[in-house]
């Protein structure tokens, strides 16, 4: 077969930002791990469709603002394009780039029927009132409109973004197609199509996942010691479901710091304190740690939540954690992963650890699709039967190849989308 070239410059030099070459890298070892088609591996490294739009805004003060909109498409091969939409003032198409592509590779490893894509605005939602970010929102969702849909490209909420965005962006669209288009968007609010339990997904997943990887090593989560960084959505989910299922919770943290009691935390206390508290920090009965000390604290896993790269070659060497399940995206860096591997700290890398968000927006968008809805007992164990075979198999292949399973994730991913590329072959030939 002869080999793709590619000729679409236009795009080239937005394909340099960090996260999207650090993909890519990871991508390639990937494919050169499976022995991956060369083709399948060139036409992986392209975005399908990138799009920039003008985002013209009434302000408050009726001035009108243009901002900078964008939505990457960067591959269907698996369904339609699935990725969340970030208001950043950061954003900007390079970044999106990057996170569309490894949307790409999440959606494949879990297994679900969707490719990758990713949006957002360069914009500081917190510097814009409830009108404006009203207005802004239906813009963009009207620029994007002839590109998604429910069977074409399906946003979600990401950074800057939440269930009202996603609620806005709903109704622009139905009101546009002249009817009601719930599964144009998840991550709404229950009441106009929204999951139960969206909200403590990505959590409950993490926590499925770490009992999978306990069993690995010979333990169990009932009176294991944990620690988790981070008590967001994300972490406070992960804490509480840990806690009922018999774990210890040593030492949790936030932006303000951390609290350790060595006996285990009250977890729906500790909740109930945040709820008027707004922070960890001066919850009874705790000592005051630092994040940094945390992250060192001896324990049986240690499970970041918060922030990217905390985990690096230079604190790497110093963890006393039998394991970390990364809920955060990008937690722990690839050079940290290799020493981390070597220390024999088995890592649970986020493309699957912290897939259980996706995993419930993909069954917010079939119970749209059927308009019935399921219990949010039926929703939990239905994520246990996606995510769970997700890390047996990315496990399985860690162990018959002896690499990391960051690595096997990544090649997981790409040996669906190679088998699905091959199978659908190149239009036209
Ligand atoms: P969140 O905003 O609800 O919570 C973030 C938490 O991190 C807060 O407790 C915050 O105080 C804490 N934090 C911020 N700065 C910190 C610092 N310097 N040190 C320690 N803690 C700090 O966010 P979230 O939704 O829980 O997301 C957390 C991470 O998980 C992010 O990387 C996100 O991309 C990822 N993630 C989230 C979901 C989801 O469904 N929410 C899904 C997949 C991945």
């Amino acid at each position: 077969m002869p080999e793709v070239q590619h000729t679409s410059q236009a795009v080239d030099h937005h394909l340099t930002h960090p996260l999207f070459t650090n993909a890519i890298k990871a991508i390639e070892e990937a494919g050169a791990l499976i022995n991956c088609d060369k083709n399948v591996m060139a036409r992986l490294q392209k975005p399908k469709r990138c799009l920039a739009v003008a985002v013209p805004v009434r302000m408050d003060d009726y001035t009108v603002k243009v901002f900078t909109g964008y939505r990457v498409q960067y591959n269907s091969t698996l369904g339609p394009f699935k990725g969340g939409i970030r208001y950043h003032q950061n954003v900007d198409m390079g970044e999106v780039v990057g996170l569309a592509c490894l949307m790409t590779i999440k959606n494949s490893v879990m297994g679900l029927p969707y490719g990758g894509g990713k949006g957002g605005i360069t914009v500081d939602p917190t510097k814009l009132s409830r009108t404006e970010k009203q207005n802004l929102t239906r813009r963009y969702t009207s620029e994007l409109g002839p590109f998604i849909g429910p069977q074409l490209d399906i946003p979600a909420p990401d950074v800057g973004t939440d269930p009202q965005t996603m609620a806005w962006m709903m109704d622009t669209y139905s009101q546009e197609q002249g009817y009601f288009v719930p599964g144009v968007v998840t991550g709404k609010p229950v009441e106009i199509g929204g999951s139960l339990g969206r909200a403590g997904a990505t959590g409950l997943g993490v926590i499925y996942v770490t009992e999978k990887a306990f069993e690995k090593i010979g333990k169990t989560i009932k009176g294991s010691k944990i620690v988790i960084q981070g008590f967001g959505n994300v972490g406070s989910h992960a804490a509480l479901y840990a806690y009922e299922r018999g774990a210890k919770v040593l030492a949790v943290s936030d932006v303000s710091g951390g609290i350790f009691n060595g006996d285990g935390l009250n977890i729906p206390e500790l909740i109930e304190y945040v709820k008027n508290n707004k922070v960890v920090t001066g919850f009874p009965k705790t000592q005051k740690i630092t994040n940094e000390a945390l992250i060192e604290l001896e324990c049986d896993a240690l499970l970041p939540c918060a922030l990217e790269g905390v985990i690096d070659s230079n604190n790497a060497e110093k963890l006393k954690t039998k394991m970390i399940v990364e809920g955060a995206n990008g937690p722990v860096t690839n050079n940290a992963t290799k020493i981390l591997h070597k220390k024999g700290i088995f890592v649970v890398p986020d493309i699957v650890a912290n897939g259980g968000g996706v995993v419930v927006s993909y069954f917010e968008w079939v119970q749209d699709t059927m308009s019935f809805f399921w219990s949010e007992k039926e929703i939990n164990e239905k994520l246990r039967d996606i995510i769970v075979p997700a890390f047996e198999k990315c496990f399985a292949l860690s162990k018959e190849k002896d690499v990391d399973m960051r690595t096997s994730a990544m090649a997981v991913a790409v040996a669906r989308l190679e088998k699905a590329m091959l199978l659908r072959g190149l239009y036209p030939r």
